[in-house]
């Protein structure tokens, strides 16, 4: 069968675009795009550039129009189109067919000179790769600059930062390696080929949200447990903490510790104030302890430590090196127009278990609460500790 010659499609050119159609339909879910303002743009292989090699300048521009409708449609149907969706599909099927365009003219300008050898014809795919990545880059900045979304030069820094080397490497072996197989008419190779991209990418695609959902889940854990106002772990966590160690039988001393009228504070300052005290007392209290240690706030001005594999004189210690500390530093906290500088003190009720055979967790906590609460009757501003072991 005979073609018009004015018609620019002949079979095999119907066959090249209906095979990159059908898995870029497939690969579809598989594009990572990433926003830049009110654009997005996607990453992954783009496959243009053995495209046009076989479909031709009009053939790849035919690809990239149907594939962009295809989105448009797709995004359409499915209610998932974001504002300026039109412009997307516009400059995408711009960006594309250029940077495809071009890989075309210089392929066929310089193919003459690879003379057939594996080195000089892989340099030049990379060659190619490189140079209508530059192009297609300088393509969307100047769109982008244009619609307002490139302001800077640092903005454009970071744009083209975002390319990875690795997809550039990815690009030029897929397209070297397809524009092998077609020129061979191996269509199992091809298939071959774009089956395995899709499997890599998937199970990629898969690993990648794995992370992305741990990562996510580790942050809101984090910050269920974290306190707002200090950054120190809160009730929550103690709970929780509560349950995992009930297993082991290290000692440890528990100090809980209040800091003395507080309530008048707040009313000689504000909020505000008494907030940035409390703050300061949180510091103060996470400078003198080390990793394993756990510091929460239990409630209002009110803090409790876990201090381990220490002696009882090392927790007495702490504990009284924490409250010269306090007794010294004043906190500079702004008032009105002005940086007051007030000073405060805190109590501490020191319980230490030498092993947990005698008493629970809970119970120790008690014990602590309990000293506290004799530091604040015996005169505030001291540690009460239990006797030593
Ligand atoms: P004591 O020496 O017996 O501990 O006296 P106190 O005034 O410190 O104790 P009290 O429990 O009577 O007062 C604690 C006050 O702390 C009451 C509450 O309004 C205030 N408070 C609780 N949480 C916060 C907070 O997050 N920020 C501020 N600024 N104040 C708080
Ligand atoms: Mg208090
Ligand atoms: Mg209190």
């Amino acid at each position: 069968m005979s073609y018009p010659s004015f018609f620019p499609v002949t079979p095999f050119m119907a066959k090249v675009l209906g095979t990159y159609w059908l898995f870029s339909f497939l690969y579809y879910h598989l594009r990572i795009s990433s926003k830049k303002g009110s654009t997005s743009i996607e990453y992954g292989i783009n496959y243009n550039v053995s495209l046009v090699m076989f479909a031709g300048p009009f053939g790849l521009m035919l690809f990239e129009t149907v594939f962009r409708a295809f989105v448009y449609g797709y995004k359409k149907l499915t209610k998932t189109e974001e504002p300026m969706e039109g412009a997307h599909a516009f400059y995408n099927v711009g960006s594309f067919s250029l940077q495809g365009i071009a890989a075309y003219y210089l392929f066929q300008a310089l193919i003459p000179y690879a003379k057939g050898e594996f080195v000089s014809y892989w340099l030049l795919m990379i060659g190619i790769i490189v140079v209508t990545a530059v192009l297609s880059d300088l393509f969307l900045i100047i769109v982008f600059t244009c619609l307002g979304d490139i302001k800077t030069l640092k903005d454009v820094y970071s744009f083209v930062k975002s390319r990875s080397l690795l997809d550039l490497a990815k690009t030029a072996l897929s397209n070297g390696l397809l524009i092998l197989f077609l020129y061979e008419n191996n269509w199992t190779a091809v298939f071959g080929l774009f089956l395995l991209n899709y499997l890599v990418s998937q199970s990629y695609l898969i690993k990648a949200q794995s992370v992305k959902d741990r990562d996510e889940r580790d942050k809101y854990e984090q910050m269920a447990y974290t306190d707002f106002l200090t950054g120190v772990q809160n009730r929550a966590y103690l709970d929780a903490k509560l349950k995992e160690w009930k297993e082991s039988d290290e000692p440890f001393g528990i100090i809980v510790t209040d800091i003395d009228k507080f309530k008048s504070i707040n009313d000689s300052y504000n909020h505000h104030v008494g907030d940035r005290v409390i703050q300061h007392f949180a510091m103060t209290l996470k400078q003198h302890l080390r990793s394993g240690d756990v510091l929460i706030r239990s409630g209002g001005e009110e803090f409790l430590i876990f201090l381990r594999q220490r002696s009882h004189e090392q927790c007495l210690a702490i504990a009284e090196e924490i409250r010269a500390e306090a007794e010294r530093t004043p906190v500079k906290a702004e008032y009105g127009d002005r940086t007051a500088e007030v000073r405060y003190t805190a109590s501490f009720g020191l319980y230490y278990s030498p092993n947990r055979d005698a008493v629970s967790l809970e119970k120790s906590c008690v014990m602590a609460d309990q000293l506290l609460l004799q530091a604040k009757q015996e005169g505030r501003n001291r540690v009460v500790a239990s006797e030593g072991v």
